[in-house]
């Protein structure tokens, strides 16, 4: 009896440890954790429709599709510096304007804009997407702009924008913060109409005031939460630092010697590595347990589809994420551990297509398919700022 208990509970969490083959790896120095700035937006949970009024006195119902995407431009402005509330405000009404936040196709004349996940077609001139950004006018390629996390950082610009120096975004327009929003809004845009921009405003603050409260405490509305959309997929640790331990897959399990499942792909790791987010998303569990050691869930919206992943065998000092937490692509999560069932530090992680508690799929194997970056150090400053939690 204690046998069969102890082989199901090494099904999901047991690990190989790599002892023997991290003494070369040099133990990384253990970065602090940063603080959070003040007027960071956190994307909470968010609602199946919004009902707003327009200066004009129209009457704005959006969808969750529509709110996903507005979701998508509050944290991908709260990632970049020198946006805040004002310059999210601004891509708001942009996009309410341009597309009534839909991400558009032009199937008039880019065909192949209807093979990306999208919301219907337009086919006005050649624009494209949330924003109605041009290829022709160098906004970016028809792959790029069918993508709304790269729509916004095109809309803010700034040095660390895709399109640097120009076309200019938000923050590349001399003096935007002292313009009115729907000029600002205009002069990114190149429209000839201001006026169009200055009515939705009231829709923009209505959206970021019910999408970015606090999330609510106690894990029992976990289903309502939505994840932000993303594309970037990053490894979850530094480049040099890790070697494969042990697949995902049946094996003989290295503490009962029985057949089991392997519901994960294990890095080896020197105790104390980084562990970064695989991708944009909102941080569903963080927590200690025997079985698992530390375990942190991140839900995220890759490509469409609600993918979870998670993050196993940090120690309870090596956990700086929490519950309702919206973390960035890259951001430093923990550190690796040998807690819970392991024989040695490394990162037991896991890839669950359709969010927590679905069936897991070979996480090596989809973070190949995914083109998931490297990371160096030089990327994971921007990720700083959101590990306090519940900041407004
Ligand atoms: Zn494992």
């Amino acid at each position: 009896m204690l046998k069969k208990l102890l082989a199901t509970l090494a099904v999901a969490a047991v690990c190989f440890g790599p002892a023997t083959v991290l003494l070369s790896v040099a133990v990384l120095a253990n970065p602090a954790v940063a603080a959070c700035a003040p007027g960071s937006l956190i994307v909470g949970p968010i609602p199946d429709s919004l009902t707003a009024t327009t200066k004009n006195g129209e009457t704005v119902t959006l969808n969750r599709q529509q709110l996903t995407h507005a979701a998508t431009i509050i944290t991908v402005g709260s990632q970049t510096d020198g946006v805040g509330r004002p310059g999210v405000v601004i891509a708001l009404m942009a996009a309410l304007t341009e597309s009534h936040l839909r991400m558009l196709t032009n199937t008039g004349t880019y065909p192949e804009s209807a093979e990306y996940p999208n919301d219907g077609d337009a086919s006005d001139h050649d624009s494209l997407g949330l924003f109605q950004m041009r290829p022709q006018a160098g906004w970016g390629t028809v792959s790029e702009l069918m993508d709304p996390n790269y729509q916004a950082r095109a809309f803010y610009g700034g040095p660390a924008g895709p399109n640097y120096p120009s076309p200019r975004g938000l923050l590349d327009i001399p003096g935007w913060q002292q313009l009115d929003p729907g000029e600002a809004a205009q002069a990114v845009e190149v429209s000839a109409y201001p006026d169009r921009y200055q009515n939705y405003q009231p829709v923009a603050e209505a959206i970021l005031t019910a999408l970015t409260r606090p999330a609510p405490s106690g894990g029992g509305n976990r289903g309502e939460v939505v994840v932000p959309e993303t594309t970037r997929v990053v490894f979850p640790l530094p480049e040099g630092t890790w070697v494969r331990t042990s697949p995902f897959g049946w094996r003989i399990d290295p503490v009962t010697f029985e057949e089991a499942f392997h519901s994960g792909s294990d890095y080896g790791a020197a105790d104390g590595t980084p562990i970064y987010a695989a991708a944009d998303g909102i941080v569903t569990h963080a927590g200690y347990t025997g079985s698992w050691g530390g375990l942190i869930i991140i839900e995220h919206t890759v490509g469409g589809e609600r993918i979870a992943s998670y993050y196993a065998h940090m120690w309870e000092h090596g956990i700086y994420v929490t519950e309702g937490m919206t973390v960035t692509a890259g951001q430093h999560i923990g550190d690796v551990g040998s807690s819970g069932k392991s024989t040695g530090p490394h990162l037991h992680l896991e890839i669950r297509p359709g969010g927590e508690g679905q069936p897991a799929i070979d996480a090596d194997q989809w973070l190949t398919d995914q083109g998931a970056e490297g990371i160096t150090g030089g990327t994971t400053s921007r990720a700083s700022c959101t590990l306090t939690g519940g900041g407004r």
